[in-house]
């Protein structure tokens, strides 16, 4: 009887599919990861858990369909992505809806943010390699360098949960643009709205261009980077991910981009716009439950304005909503999974073992009714932590940030600095010159000043030390997804 019941429940449940050779197939070997949704805790479908032999369709699949794509003139190819974005967009509501759905994150946030840049992310590189063009070397009258850029072959592109269609599609596209072919794959834990994208894709690219295989990391994830015909990656996750993937493709001789982890400092000067720099100092810690690789995770405040900064700031957090991410008044939704709410609280309890006081916050959240077994975390501040103790020197990558105060640049600089991670970094002054000497100073691949998340898509995105090796965006990405070649031709 119970059994029957099972069946009968996953016969309802909606069963995400490979997108594979231009169609949406079962994993061969016919097994399947229950997928939860964050904002009740309980499982609403069933992820492939697909193995090598999928990916080895894929791959060959990909490797089939380069040789026609990749001499597809730009235009052609500029076409027929344009019109994947037409259909993300008439599909807007659906598609913001599933990521709210699977991610946990305000269905308000998917729709103004994670969705349209999805779109924009297609049509700016189907657009952008209209515009490319590659380098030429005059040796005056001796001879003259040409260089050609290819596509590679098949690119893999690797993505996490936080922003899942998001940075999905912001290594696809330009892949896809600059004439390579594609096997992706989505994080296990948010794999819906790939899915979504799949099936517009399967109506509109031939077969083979793009193929999306779901599954977990050290199966599917492992196939693909070690694959001998995959010349090419593009991941972003974490840092200890990185690493593996960097281990297996080098002496392969991959190409690889990764986007790693980061541990972000805000440095709040006391000649900042005070009320400018409150406020998006809340967003860039809370926006999508903090769990945003260029959040702001540790603030650090000038002397003079640090009580006066504090008490407003933790006066904001403690009045931000958390509820189901379907109410439009949620302020923050959901975590992503049980398991990283338990990481997030835990490192709550290290803060405190480490001398922290929390300011407000600390604590799971429980909803009555039908969320009360979703995956909630209230804002939290914490103060009084050394700059280099666990809590300030790890990334957590949820809704907790610790603030302290500073008195000089050189002691903000050894602060902001401190930690093996270098990707995003904020600085609020009204003092040009400080500004510049310390955009010049801190070690990070993006630096705001008075703002954040500010993001024009033709500037090189990506980070320093442990936060990742090469640059997504514009020009950069397109030179990445192909292979330059020199040619010199005498002139005499
Ligand atoms: P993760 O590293 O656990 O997983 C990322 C992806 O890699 C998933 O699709 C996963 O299935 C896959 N994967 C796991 N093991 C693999 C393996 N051995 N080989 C190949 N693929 C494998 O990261 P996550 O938890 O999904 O994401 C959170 C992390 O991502 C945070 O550290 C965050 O800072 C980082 N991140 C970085 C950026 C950036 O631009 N630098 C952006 C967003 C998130």
């Amino acid at each position: 009887m119970q059994g029957h019941f099972l069946y009968y429940k996953f016969a309802l449940m909606e069963k995400i599919l490979n997108y594979i050779d231009g169609k949406l197939v079962d994993p061969i070997g016919g097994k399947y990861i229950e997928n939860f949704e964050p904002a009740t805790g309980k499982i609403y479908s069933m992820i492939p858990d697909s193995d090598e032999r999928d990916v080895e369709l894929a791959v060959e699949s990909a490797s089939k369909a380069f040789p026609a794509w990749s001499t597809l003139s730009k235009e052609k190819r500029s076409a027929l992505i344009l019109k994947v974005v037409e259909e993300i967009e008439n599909n807007l509501d659906e598609f913001a809806l599933a990521e709210s759905r699977d991610n946990g994150k305000p269905v308000w946030l998917a729709r103004r943010v994670d969705i349209p840049r999805a779109a924009k992310n297609f049509r700016f590189f189907a657009t952008g390699i209209l515009h490319f063009a590659s380098e030429s070397h005059s040796m005056e009258k001796t001879a003259i360098n040409y260089t050609l850029r290819s596509p590679i072959g098949v690119a893999a592109c690797i993505s996490p949960w936080n922003l899942p269609l998001y940075l999905f599609t912001w290594k696809i596209a330009p892949a896809l643009a600059v004439g390579n072919c594609v096997v992706a794959k989505p994080s296990e834990i948010t794999p819906m709205t790939a899915y979504k994208l799949a099936e517009i894709c399967a109506k509109i690219l031939p077969p083979g261009v793009l193929n999306i295989i779901h599954g977990y990391g050290h199966k599917v994830g492992s196939a693909l980077t070690s694959h001998p015909k995959v010349p090419v990656i593009s991941f972003t996750g974490g840092t200890k991910t990185g690493a593996d993937i960097a281990r297996v493709a080098a002496p392969m001789f991959k190409k690889l981009s990764l986007e790693l982890g980061g541990k972000n400092p805000n440095v709040i000067f006391a000649d900042c716009d005070f009320e400018k720099a409150l406020s998006r100092t809340l967003d860039s810690s809370f926006d999508n439950q903090g769990q945003i690789c260029l959040c702001g995770s540790r603030i650090f405040v000038e002397k003079p304005i640090y009580e006066k900064f504090k008490k407003a700031f933790v006066e904001r957090v403690a009045a931000m909503k958390v509820g189901n991410p379907y109410d439009e008044n949620s302020r923050l939704g959901a975590l992503v999974s049980k398991q990283h709410m338990e990481k997030v609280l835990s490192y709550i309890e290290l803060a405190k073992e480490e001398g922290g006081t929390i300011l407000t916050g600390g604590k799971q959240v429980r909803i009555d009714g039908e969320y009360k077994d979703g995956w909630y975390v209230e804002p939290t501040v914490i103060e009084g932590l050394a700059y280099n103790c666990r809590t300030n020197m790890e990334e957590v990558f949820g809704p907790l940030v610790t603030i302290m105060p500073f008195e000089t640049e050189e002691e903000v600089l050894l602060y902001a600095n401190a930690t093996e991670y270098g990707l995003a970094s904020t600085i609020w002054t009204e003092n040009l010159t400080r500004a510049h000497r310390m955009a010049n100073e801190i070690h990070s691949g993006i630096v705001w000043i008075n703002c954040w998340l500010l993001r024009d898509l033709r500037t090189p995105f990506g980070g320093v030390k442990n936060s990742g090796v090469g640059r997504e965006g514009g020009f950069e990405a397109m030179k990445f997804f192909t292979e330059p070649k020199n040619v010199c031709i005498s002139l005499s």
